[in-house]
């Protein structure tokens, strides 16, 4: 009821004492006969979140009725069908309803940052820093994101940022890290999360150069499990690159970073076209070799020579306030509409990486990139040197072509498959 008074103030607020004779007019106004004026679109915005807050709000709170119901419906027939005296039932229930107004009270309690003591810094993001915490009562630890609002508001991403909160607290999947609870200040969004300290795969990739062909096996095994269950709830995550994949304590990885911090901003890519790489056209000659490498006579650098190249300005491109394109599917990028697919094709392009060790369309300017991207057909290239497997080059080919072709349109189950045929290594079952 709170929370619904809150909303209530905030559409009526109080006159202040203080406040000038021209607000006092403005009030006045509010009396006048309505004008016949739709309301401004950001009046429907507002209108839209309070329905959606209070719709939320109630929802939860029928659902924590019932649940209780339940559990105390469990416990009576647990009751019933053990040997228990009924005074020893009756003190039983007591203790149980004791037990669940304290929860009630926890669940009250409102989270902020007080409640957490401040350890190291243990990420940078777009709009904030990811940090190590310790939760003050239980001494849990966790890590903390923290999001600028003014940010978040200047780039426009505040209906998005609620909207994949709550799916992340929503998704609740071994391979998914886990959201526990979300707070916010003046100036701050919270996000308290499972703290994974293995690093992300981006570092991983980084230190290593390549990882073998089991090794990549076993992380796209994983990457797929994790795809597939923010699929199945009908969320496409399209901004899946190694950056987001974190590993936990034994090695296992997981998807993390739901667009929170840099949901796709393609309007941050000019509108590209399939054509694009016309030369002379659209795209105006420049000294990076890069550029020319759209044209089909551009000198290739080794491997060894983009290896280098890419991992110079990796973690330059990770903290950008755009993001890396290198992983982004060119239905999303062309901004033609696109679905679940466009995440395999990120898939693959990590995939790409993890043998090869820099992405498939890598590329000096982000710009040139999306070039690349949009025409694959002449850009995909497998470096020699690289000597990977038949198997791994055609589940590659799979996961970076056209929609209708790609593995993975029709469902997990086909790049699963595809996986198996890979060299051979165990994949932990209780994963698979
Ligand atoms: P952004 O979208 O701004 O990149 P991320 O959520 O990806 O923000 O966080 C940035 C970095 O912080 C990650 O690449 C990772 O290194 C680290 N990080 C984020 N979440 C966690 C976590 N739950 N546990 C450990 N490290 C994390
Ligand atoms: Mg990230």
């Amino acid at each position: 009821m709170d929370s619904a008074r809150s909303w209530f103030k905030k559409f009526h607020p109080k006159k202040d004492k203080m406040s000038s004779n021209k607000e006092t007019d403005n009030m006045k106004d509010l009396y006048k006969p309505p004008v016949d004026e739709a309301p401004s679109n950001s009046t429907k915005q507002k209108v839209a979140a309070a329905k959606h807050y209070i719709e939320n709000h109630y929802k939860a709170q029928m659902k924590n009725l019932q649940d209780r119901k339940e559990r105390r419906w469990v416990l009576e027939r647990k009751l019933a069908d053990a040997d228990v005296s009924e005074e020893e039932q009756i003190n039983l229930l007591k203790y149980f309803e004791r037990k669940e107004t304290e929860y009630m009270r926890i669940q009250r309690h409102k989270m902020g940052v007080d409640d957490f003591e401040l350890l190291t810094i243990i990420g940078r993001g777009a709009f904030g820093e990811v940090r190590l915490c310790r939760e003050k009562t239980t001494g849990h630890v966790y890590a903390m994101k923290k999001l600028k609002k003014s940010e978040m508001l200047r780039r426009g991403q505040v209906e998005h940022v609620k909207a994949e909160r709550n799916l992340l607290a929503e998704v609740d999947s071994a391979c998914i890290v886990k959201l526990y609870c979300s707070f916010q200040d003046q100036e701050f969004l919270y996000l308290i999360m499972e703290y994974l300290p293995g690093g992300d795969m981006m570092t991983l990739l980084m230190r290593k150069d390549t990882l073998t062909e089991d090794e990549a096996r076993f992380y796209v095994g994983q990457t797929v499990l994790a795809i597939e269950s923010i699929h199945k709830h009908n969320y496409i995550h399209r901004d899946i690159k190694p950056d987001n994949l974190l590993l936990d304590r034994y090695g296992h990885m997981k998807l993390s970073d739901f667009g929170l911090c840099k949901p796709l901003d393609c309007s941050s890519f000019p509108n590209l076209s399939e054509n694009d790489y016309g030369v002379g056209k659209d795209i105006k000659p420049t000294l990076d070799s890069d550029k020319h490498s759209n044209m089909p006579s551009a000198p290739r650098r080794t491997q060894q020579e983009q290896l280098l190249h890419w991992q110079k300005n990796r973690r330059m491109l990770a903290y950008s306030t755009v993001g890396t394109p290198d992983y982004i599917a060119p239905e999303v990028l062309l901004k033609k509409g696109y679905g679940m697919e466009c995440d395999w094709w990120s898939l693959g392009a990590i995939m790409y990486e993890m043998l090869v060790g820099y992405p498939p369309f890598y590329s000096e300017e982000p710009m040139s990139t999306c070039r690349k991207i949009v025409n694959w057909r002449t850009h995909l290239k497998f470096p020699e040197e690289a000597k990977l497997s038949a198997e791994a080059k055609d589940l590659i080919s799979r996961l970076l072509c056209n929609v209708a072709h790609r593995l993975g349109t029709k469902g997990a189950h086909e790049i699963k498959v595809s996986i198996l045929q890979l060299s051979q290594v165990s994949i932990d079952p209780l994963y698979w």
